[in-house]
């Protein structure tokens, strides 16, 4: 079956991929029956200066990856890390520094409720949210009390029809979207005159901050902003930039975040607000990351040299930290003798040439090396594998990289 491609030209400006410049290539062919995707490339747009996956070629519709991803459910889904509750409290600062505490509030896609709950802890008293899972907006109400109702932006919800918002927030949102502008433009429908959007994104600037193996070009982000594409999209779409700040904290292994605040401009007149376009604060954020991910690779390739010997090893970790140790060469698929993955979804499945196999069928298996190819987890899973006291060498990747920021 001959699948898509999309994103032929930049979801912000419209300037087609073929002006613009190609900084990176992700490859997940591989892996290919366990994520939507077959791979993209990473484009930085000539003329909104706005980075983002373009040429991206679909493996399966999104709606089968959500199904397969889903039929084993993890654990403890209701729970939030102290991380992103620091952000959560970060927007509520800002929050509270814009509106008053009776000001009507609306969080977008706002999960099982943790922002609004530290809103309503903060006094806020006029929350809402719209969640596409009813199993998130029934945990926000019996635990929360807090309203949020089953949707999508742009659905029709009757008991929404005639509200108006002071602030919308747009949370974790914006850079998983195929379409950036339905939303924004969504969003300006439901403001108050004079309302404003609150936008929490990863930071290309911040990019940099944390060590990773270009992991913030992932599965579910495809759009990657900075202040500057930030500004020249709200422009675009009729908002005054108010206020920017930035949350360091690494959020599930990946870079900070901006928090931006944005003023609804007057519908016949908006077009006047543009203003001077941005000189970027930042020493070229996109650039330094890359060639901190080229160096971090470089290293990990010289610490596999010494298990080039012929016999393979394992990989623990079937997604894709391990696609990229494949596409630059770290590890070789031909190397790869097996492939073991905790998350039972997985299990079963052809990926990087082997069938994955649930940690309990390793025991049965030749005793070779595991390259642990997680960075997020690493040292859970080497945990894991010294207590089911399996005597296999360990070839922690991540770890010593990770461990020279300590
Ligand atoms: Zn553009």
């Amino acid at each position: 079956m001959l699948k898509r491609i999309m994103r032929e030209k930049c979801p912000c400006c419209g300037t087609i991929n073929e002006s613009n410049e190609k900084i990176f290539k992700r490859d997940f062919s591989p892996c290919r029956l366990i994520v939507p995707f077959v791979g993209y490339d990473v484009f930085s747009c000539s003329k909104c200066g706005l980075y983002y996956a373009g040429n991206i070629e679909e493996s399966m519709p999104l709606d089968d990856y959500y199904e397969l991803m889903s039929r084993y459910e993890g654990g403890n889904y209701h729970s939030i890390s102290p991380d992103l509750i620091e952000l959560y409290r970060h927007v509520v600062r800002l929050i509270e520094k814009t509106v008053p505490l009776e000001a009507d509030i609306m969080d977008v896609g706002c999960a099982f409720g943790g922002l609004l709950n530290e809103l309503k802890v903060a006094g806020y008293c006029n929350l809402y949210g719209v969640e596409p899972s009813q199993e998130n907006c029934d945990y926000a109400m019996d635990y929360y009390g807090i309203q949020v109702y089953q949707g999508e932006l742009g659905d029709d919800i009757p008991e929404l029809r005639q509200k108006k918002f002071d602030i919308i927030i747009l949370c974790g949102v914006l850079e998983h979207l195929m379409d950036i502008h339905a939303s924004i433009q969504q969003c300006r429908t439901m403001l108050k005159q004079g309302g404003r959007i609150i936008i929490v994104v990863p930071d290309v600037s911040l990019f940099c901050e944390h060590k990773d193996l270009y992991q913030e070009f992932s599965i579910e982000h495809i759009n990657y902003f900075d202040k500057k594409s930030l500004q020249y999209l709200m422009n675009l779409e009729g908002y005054v930039f108010e206020r920017l700040e930035r949350s360091h904290i690494n959020i599930m292994g990946l870079a900070g975040n901006s928090i931006s605040l944005w003023r609804k401009a007057e519908s016949d007149c908006y077009l006047n607000y543009k203003q001077k376009e941005y000189t970027d604060d930042t020493n070229g954020g996109m650039s330094a990351y890359l060639e901190q991910c080229a160096d971090f690779a470089t290293r990990m390739r010289k610490r596999m040299y010494d298990y080039d010997t012929g016999k393979g090893y394992y990989v623990w970790g079937a997604g894709t930290n391990t696609a990229m140790l494949v596409q630059l060469n770290i590890i070789s698929e031909k190397l790869i003798k097996g492939v073991i993955d905790s998350n039972l979804n997985y299990t079963g499945m052809e990926v990087y040439g082997n069938r994955v196999l649930s940690p309990d069928e390793l025991r049965a298996e030749e005793c070779l090396p595991i390259v642990i190819a997680s960075q997020y987890a690493y040292s859970a899973i080497e945990k894991k594998i010294k207590n089911m006291g399996l005597k296999n060498h360990i070839i922690n990747l991540f770890s010593e990289e990770m461990d020279d920021d300590k």
